[in-house]
């Protein structure tokens, strides 16, 4: 018998009331048609507290697999499984049980989870549980059942019109479907941090706008490449609408000739935040995001971080400040940027830097050595020569059919 592939996304419901709700799961739905624009989808529909994905007739027994890794990636979903559809009899769900406990790979032992969500169904869900469980024990004689703690849970959900039969199931990333909270502007360098920060904004449901701060023309474009291969990692769920390049060399020159060697890295940085808030204000975002931690590097004292600060007057958060190293690295793995960003590049960030930066910065001192600085006339400048690189953002993008008509 041939049951139609399907893909069940579940979502957490914890917190979501009344229109909360409606405007999350319009968001996810809308969202996960655009990431699996180029996927054999069929339909993406909508039942009882979870998103059904449904796969083209022709589609192979891979695509569903392939697809069910990407949407676990997708901000707002909490676990994806991937079965099949069935009709509402119990000799067709027993079937398709069959095929989804086959297909669970190795196992020793199982358990059937029936649950039933319309009473226009007249088998309840212990029901479920024996019928299937009995046709399953016969098949699958050297396998176990276990109530507590099995393998495989055979998973039968009947609701209206249809049953929907998974044994398999993974964990998704969680959080919020990106463009329920709002825009954000970070600061990407090509190094390893900045793209976690990114990525845990992303997860929060903000859409994503980057910032990179190139040496050019002082240094190659080395860093510009790499950073766009990291949006284009986010870009796979969604994590990144847009990046912005700075060519910013020139103007690190500038301030390296005219402040006190100490004070440079500070400098730089208030800097690039002004350019970031610029940004922020033209597209309409409400806070700017680094990778920062405490106390990792010079720049990255509680006295630094506060001369940063200073320097703006949106909301920086640093989602990272509080993690270790090894946390932000473990976290870089998982996304897959840790190998793009392992990758020297000298970055705006190794160009004239200082023997002994300043570790505990003061205002006074600061303000004092940049009292020459032209800033504003700077970012006028900056603002007009700025390089853009859009990507597929479900907030921006408005998909191929759209394009073609
Ligand atoms: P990262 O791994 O993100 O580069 P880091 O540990 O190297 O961080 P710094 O180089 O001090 O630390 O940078 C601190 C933060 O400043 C970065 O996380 C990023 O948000 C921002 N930043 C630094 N360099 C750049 C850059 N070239 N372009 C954009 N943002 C930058
Ligand atoms: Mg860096």
């Amino acid at each position: 018998m041939h049951f139609q592939r399907i893909t069940l996304v579940h979502y957490h419901e914890l917190g979501l009331k009344g229109h909360n709700r409606a405007t999350f799961e319009k968001r996810l739905m809308r969202n996960l048609e655009v990431l699996l624009e180029d996927a054999p989808v069929h339909e993406i529909t909508r039942i009882s507290g979870r998103v059904l994905v449904v796969y083209d007739a022709a589609a192979g027994a891979d695509a569903p697999a392939k697809a069910a890794q990407l949407i676990a990636r997708v901000p707002g979903v909490a676990r994806v499984s991937c079965g099949f559809a069935s009709e509402r009899n119990m000799d067709d769900i027993c079937e398709a049980a069959h095929q989804a406990l086959g297909e669970a790979g190795d196992f020793c032992t199982w358990k059937v989870v029936g649950r039933r969500n319309h009473t226009d169904f007249p088998i309840d869900s212990m029901q479920i549980n024996q019928i299937v469980g009995e046709h399953l024990c016969g098949l699958f004689p050297d396998k176990k059942v276990k109530m507590k703690g099995a393998d495989v849970e055979v998973h039968v959900e009947v609701v209206q019109g249809m049953a929907y039969v998974y044994a398999q199931t993974m964990r998704g990333v969680g959080g919020l479907p990106v463009g329920t909270a709002g825009k954000v502007v970070c600061l990407l360098s090509s190094g390893i941090d900045s793209p976690v920060a990114m990525w845990r904004m992303a997860r929060r449901g903000a859409t994503c706008i980057a910032v990179h701060f190139s040496g050019r023309p002082q240094t190659a474009s080395t860093s510009e490449y790499l950073s766009d291969d990291i949006c284009r990692v986010l870009e796979e769920f969604g994590g990144v609408a847009r990046m912005y390049v700075v060519p910013f060399g020139d103007y690190q020159r500038e301030i390296a000739m005219r402040v006190p060697p100490a004070l440079r890295i500070v400098i730089y940085r208030r800097f690039m935040m002004r350019i970031a808030e610029r940004i922020a204000r033209r597209e309409g975002a409400k806070a700017l995001v680094t990778g920062e931690s405490l106390g990792q590097v010079a720049s990255q004292t509680l006295d630094n971080l506060a001369a940063t600060s200073d320097s703006v007057k949106m909301q920086i958060f640093r989602p990272l400040i509080g993690c270790d190293k090894l946390e932000i690295i473990e976290d870089a793995k998982k996304l897959g940027t840790f190998e793009i960003s392992s990758q020297d590049a000298p970055d705006c960030c190794t160009l004239f830097m200082p023997r002994a930066p300043e570790t505990h910065a003061k205002l006074r001192d600061v303000y004092d050595a940049e009292a020459d600085l032209i800033f504003d006339e700077w970012s006028d400048e900056i603002m007009d020569a700025l390089e853009v690189h859009d990507y597929r953002c479900p907030q921006s993008y408005f998909g191929k059919k759209a394009k073609e008509n």
